[in-house]
């Protein structure tokens, strides 16, 4: 064996790889490009662990730093009506980016990922997202 022909070998396993990688990328599920989504005012971002949401948070559609949850009136009231989980930004000096009416934080992020969830597997909806330069 020379020199040249190892080369060469090994050019063609690089290249070989390269294919590969550009056809998983190329098809992957649409719904790994659906990673964020502006719901009750704020936006979400999250990640996906094979079909399951991880990661989910709320960030400042003004500032883009994190929200944080106020839920404190969720535990005075048993009146579900009453009960509301306001969406603070501390970038924002305090400012309620948005609420959602009917539970606590908890119930916050169920209804979120729900809602998430049911797109992610709808296909008209997926098929309206904007492509992220490999698509
Ligand atoms: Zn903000």
């Amino acid at each position: 064996m020379n020199n040249v022909w190892l080369f060469w070998g090994a050019m063609a396993l690089l290249a070989l790889c390269i294919a590969a990688g550009v056809w998983v990328v190329r098809n992957r599920p649409a719904f790994l490009r659906y990673v964020e989504e502006s719901l009750y005012g704020v936006t979400w971002q999250w990640r996906w662990s094979g079909k399951r949401i991880v990661g989910l948070w709320c960030y400042c559609p003004t500032c883009k730093g994190e929200l944080s949850f106020d839920d404190e009136n969720c535990k005075t009231t048993k009146n579900l009506n009453e009960r509301t989980t306001f969406f603070i930004c501390k970038g924002c000096g305090g400012e309620e980016k948005g609420r959602v009416v009917g539970g606590d934080r908890r119930y916050v992020m169920t209804l979120v990922q729900h809602e998430l969830m049911r797109r992610a597997s709808s296909a008209e909806f997926l098929a309206t997202l904007n492509p992220k330069g490999d698509a």
